[in-house]
């Protein structure tokens, strides 16, 4: 086994092709802690007497940002984490994931809120999957769209300020390749680690933006953090995991391929954003009064869309 090259003490217990570092459980983790930090720091995303609601899907990558903020937050700054988990209603799936939060917050002593979309929106994703008018509205689509109100509306009842979400790098080039296959040019513009909205608005933040998903599932293994581990059984339905599959062997062949690629990313999306297109003003949503970057938002579209026939 070799040494670790950063404390040169300890056996390596990690290869980060990369840069070339092999690095001992302990710089491993603190490696991966302080570059979140830099990413909180680099985009101001998290301030004095914030709360903060973190999106907690019992997923590796949500469990360890969790992790993370309530270890490195100063509390004495006046901040407060709670933890936010949507039940999309998915049987045999969510149940798995709604034990393992539930008790990973008791443990951490965070306050945990569990929304469904069935209180929400009055369906859940095992009905809207039966009643959707083809299967062109994909269950990812549907579901996303329910997510991202659902965890708005939790964050607003629980009184945070800002919603911090577990996307990971190769999360956001991902949605970056959709939204590009997609032909969706104004969502591209949405990518950005920060979101820096009017006085109102929920501020959301993705501290693990610049982090590669293979090194979160390692610090979740090496801190033992527990994931679920149980599949959707509707992600097949999405082209995100051919995507992946495809970025993963590029890094194979290319060892940094992803960062270069996730920075001229953000690159776009900010051009995209700044360009003052109409089209991505965001307005209120003329039946929910939600902001909307149409005349009646994707919520909104979606639900009616699921109504069933006459
Ligand atoms: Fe929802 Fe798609 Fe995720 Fe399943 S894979 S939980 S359908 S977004
Ligand atoms: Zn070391
Ligand atoms: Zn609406």
């Amino acid at each position: 086994m070799e040494t670790c090259n950063k404390c040169n003490k300890n056996s390596s217990v990690y290869f980060r092709e990369y840069s070339g570092e092999k690095l001992c459980k302990r710089c491993f983790l603190n490696s991966i802690e302080r570059k979140v930090q830099r990413t909180i720091n680099k985009f101001s995303m998290i301030k004095f007497g914030d709360h903060v609601a973190v999106a907690t899907s019992g997923g590796k990558d949500s469990l360890v940002l969790l992790s993370i903020l309530k270890s490195t937050i100063d509390v004495s700054r006046g901040i407060t984490i709670s933890a936010i988990t949507i039940d999309e209603g998915i049987a045999g799936y969510r149940d798995e994931s709604l034990k393992i939060v539930s008790e990973f917050c008791s443990k951490l002593g965070v306050q945990l809120t569990v929304l469904s979309y069935n209180e929400l929106f009055g369906t859940h994703m095992d009905e809207a999957m039966k009643v959707r008018p083809s299967a062109k509205l994909t269950s990812c689509s549907i579901c996303g769209t329910f997510r991202r109100r659902a965890i708005d509306l939790a964050a607003e009842q629980l009184g945070a300020n800002v919603v911090a979400t577990a996307h990971n790098l190769d999360d956001e080039i991902q949605t970056f390749m959709i939204n590009l296959l997609s032909g969706d040019v104004n969502r591209i513009g949405w990518n950005q680690a920060s979101s820096i909205y009017k006085t109102g608005y929920m501020k959301k933040i993705k501290p693990l933006s610049e982090t590669y998903e293979r090194e979160i599932v390692f610090y979740a293994l090496q801190k033992g953090i527990p994931f679920q581990s149980e599949q959707c059984p509707y992600m097949n339905e999405s082209i995100r995991e051919e995507i992946r599959q495809f970025l993963n062997d590029l890094e194979k062949a290319h060892p940094g391929i992803k960062y270069n690629t996730y920075k001229s990313i953000m690159d776009i999306s900010a051009l995209i954003r700044n360009r003052g297109d109409p089209a991505i003003m965001r307005r209120a949503c003329e039946k929910c009064g939600r902001e909307s970057t149409e005349q009646i938002c994707s919520v909104c579209r979606i639900q009616e869309r699921l109504k069933p026939l006459g």
